[in-house]
């Protein structure tokens, strides 16, 4: 098999050529090509020629397109194919004897091209599409022109093996992804980006429509509410120091690349979340229909965009986007109430703890003790008020809002939510008394999933930056120990993880009471139990399998128990009943956290899976767990098998996600024991910052932060420069997050406390 990956600077290494977005040409390609072999490209075929045992394939010429977009693949498959209701033909190329696999990405693809007709008011501009996963790609998929490259992770939908949680998920991410490729073919490939500063308009857009499509194909998957997970990462990334705005000069070819990260992707997509919901549907979409037709077949700049919203909606959006798009970072906004005034204030959040400089014109969001008394305005300067008198429902006062401002005397439905539904790209900080209020807010369950998910993740960044005390974040915690939302509980599991990963090195001896406080949240809803129920929703579902991988974690005896028994029939019969699809990723942590060099039995049962697998999913769920072992020279064996050949290149980054806290020694020597390896093998490539982040992600000692810097003082190239300086500012972060953590003296004695009741 052969397959093309040129953006973004690759084309020129093919053929000769101005391989720049904004320089757009038509091309005609011809293959020579084995007889027997399928040759795809952007184009239909116009005609073959044979000559012996090899053929000559000529494509039709194509429209005006852009280097990096072109693309060949060659090889043997089988594939399924539908017509969309315009007459567009749709391919889905899948590996011999798997096509099955590939209807339901036939089915997305399809539905997405409709969808996007009607949407952009602008006929897909091709005359066929074709769609074609390949056995190893860096990133998850390709947009070329009219022949989409996937992963077969995420393009091939394997129903009888695949877990519950993994066939939503995949079915989801197959969705979202393909999705988000058909999405390209308008925004990228018919209208392009100008540059690479502007790579976000590409992916941002995407990226935001493929959210919209996907909750308008599947409502029921709740995906508006999971895309705040998933921009989650851009308010990570973006309250480093070394981050980067979403317009970015590049100058050299070599640093495109570190680009396709969270802020072109995840806060783009956010920024433009909190545009249109600002603005509306309804102007929103027309402005979009707009601009791709004055600039179809061209190139476009950020403030092309900007200036078609200003034209159709009469707001000023140019100079509200460019304090989001031009400049680093984003606002925390601290609110204060004084009678009847609201009192607003900016201020750029670092987690470093120290102010930053940066100013936003912020839309602003409220609402009063319901979703109904709702306000709206933009906070254009540091500081800002509002009077609220008017979301009152009588002058008499009927939430107990009193005078004199006592909280004592507000009543249980006086509660004020900042940013609703966490549609603005921006933190909230809230005066004690308001805090206290929601806290009850949320407890009596007047919250949405989103609000409590927002504040939540707000608490969390707020404690580390050293804003907020860890045991104000553990008491808020517990107020969520009910919740059944699938969305709020992975977060708090999230945020789980990565407390025990800080308190590991402030109070090492009592870890194993936070890890017994955290089950004690979380057991509630461990009541799903370890087999699915017939009928149940998808995202319970989806939950089972977070719940009890979090509980395996953290060392629960009673998942452990269950777990091993199950694994053990596994062993037996695959296909046993005790152990469902959804769960096996809990039994194979609670397998891992008990594997030693000298008690290695399971580990070895679990390798024997992995090799007689023949799903990529099944293959995938046990990379991502088989480092979880607490012994270093596990983690060090588990480590040389991800590089060995019986992982795929692709897949090794899985592995790495799982690496546990007592193996993080060893993954760092193995890190530079295998830099020239790695450098050779993955170097120019899409996954090589992964091997720097997730392993430097490990540490939290600010000794730790100068021996990563000290050992790459003289290897760093362009291609991860700013990757590398990121990694290190969040060793360091969080190294200053154990200090403070150390000075709350009476934590590990509440922790303890917190662990014993129960
Ligand atoms: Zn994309």
């Amino acid at each position: 098999m052969a397959a093309t990956q040129f953006e973004a600077v690759d084309a020129r290494r093919c053929f000769p050529c101005w391989d720049e977005p904004a320089l757009k040409a038509a091309f005609q390609i011809t293959l020579d090509v084995p007889l027997e072999l399928t040759a795809l490209s952007n184009m239909p075929i116009l005609k073959e020629k044979l000559n012996g045992d090899i053929k000559t394939v000529y494509f039709e010429e194509s429209p005006m397109m852009s280097t990096y977009l072109v693309a060949v693949v060659v090889g043997s498959f089988d594939s399924v194919e539908e017509t969309t209701a315009d007459g567009i033909r749709v391919r889905v190329y899948c590996p011999p004897g798997k096509s099955d696999n590939g209807k339901f990405a036939l089915h997305v693809a399809v539905k997405a091209l409709e969808l996007y007709t009607r949407y952009f008011s602008v006929p897909y501009p091709l005359p066929k599409l074709d769609m074609v996963a390949v056995p190893e790609f860096a990133g998850g998929a390709m947009e070329n022109y009219g022949l989409i490259i996937y992963r077969e992770n995420d393009m091939l939908h394997d129903e009888l093996q695949s877990t519950a949680a993994k066939k939503q998920r995949l079915s989801e991410q197959i969705t979202v992804v393909a999705m988000h490729e058909v999405a390209h073919q308008w925004f990228g490939n018919l209208v392009t980006m100008e540059w690479w500063t502007h790579l976000w308009l590409n992916e941002g857009f995407a990226t935001w429509v493929s959210y919209m499509a996907t909750d308008n194909l599947f409502p029921e998957w709740k995906v508006w509410t999971q895309f705040l997970q998933y921009t989650a990462s851009g308010l990570h990334m973006d309250s480093l120091e070394k981050s980067h705005p979403i317009e970015v000069e590049i100058i050299h070819a070599r640093a495109v690349l570190e680009i396709f990260d969270a802020i072109s992707y995840e806060k783009g997509s956010a920024v433009i979340q909190m545009l249109q919901s600002y603005l509306g549907d309804a102007i929103f979409q027309k402005s979009l229909s707009s601009y791709m037709k004055r600039y179809a077949w061209k190139n476009a700049k950020t403030e092309d965009l900007w200036s078609v919203l200003t034209e159709e909606s009469g707001v000023e959006v140019t100079n509200l986007m460019e304090t989001w798009t031009k400049q680093k970072g984003y606002p925390l906004i601290s609110v204060n109430l004084n009678g009847h005034i609201l009192a607003f204030e900016q201020s750029q959040f670092l987690l470093s703890g120290l102010a930053g400089e940066g100013l936003w014109i912020v839309p602003i969001t409220l609402c009063l003790g319901s979703y109904e008394r709702q306000k709206k305005f933009l906070l254009k300067t540091r500081c800002g008020e509002i009077d609220i008198s008017d979301l009152f429902n009588s002058p008499s006062d009927c939430l107990g809002l009193s005078e004199e401002n006592d909280p004592e005397k507000f009543k249980e439905h006086f509660w004020i939510k900042i940013n609703i539904y966490q549609s603005g790209f921006y933190r909230v900080k809230y005066e004690d008394k308001l805090a206290t209020q929601l806290i009850k807010a949320i407890e009596s369950n007047y919250v949405s999933a989103p609000d409590k998910f927002g504040i939540l993740d707000d608490t969390h960044a707020l404690c580390q930056a050293g804003k907020q005390s860890l045991s104000s974040l553990l008491t808020l915690m517990g107020v969520y120990r009910k919740d059944i939302d699938y969305t709020v509980v992975s977060n708090l599991i999230e945020v789980c993880y990565n407390i025990v990963k800080v308190y590991y090195d402030a109070f090492p001896d009592s870890v194993d009471y936070l890890r017994q406080y955290f089950i004690n949240i979380l057991r509630p809803s461990a009541e799903l139990g370890w087999e699915s129920v017939s009928g149940e929703p998808h995202l319970n579902v989806l939950l089972r399998g977070e719940i009890s991988m979090a509980l395996a974690s953290f060392g629960d005896e009673k998942t452990h128990e269950d777990a091993i028994r199950r694994f053990k029939s596994l062993l037996m019969d695959r296909n046993t009943p005790l152990l469902s699809a959804d769960t096996k990723r809990a039994a194979y942590i609670a397998v891992m956290r008990k594997t030693t060099v000298a008690s290695r039995n399971y580990f070895e049962s679990l390798l024997s899976i992995y090799r007689e697998a023949d799903t990529v999913q099944e293959k995938e769920r046990i990379l991502r767990h088989l480092a979880a072992s607490p012994d270093p020279d596990i983690v060090m064996e588990v480590l040389n098998f991800l590089a060995s050949d019986e992982v795929r290149d692709q897949d090794i980054i899985y592995g790495f996600r799982g690496i546990s806290l007592e193996g993080r020694e060893a993954a760092w020597k193995w890190l530079k024991d295998h830099w020239d390896f790695i450098l050779n093998k993955y170097g120019t490539g899409l996954l090589f910052t992964n091997f720097l982040t997730d392993i430097i992600a490990l540490f939290s000692s600010n000794e730790k932060a100068d021996e990563v810097e000290a050992f790459f003082a003289n290897r760093t190239t362009l291609a991860f420069a700013m990757n590398l300086k990121q990694s290190i500012e969040q060793v360091r972060i969080k190294a200053r997050w154990v200090q403070n953590i150390k000075q709350e003296e009476s934590l590990p004695e509440l922790i303890k406390q917190l662990a014993i009741k129960g």
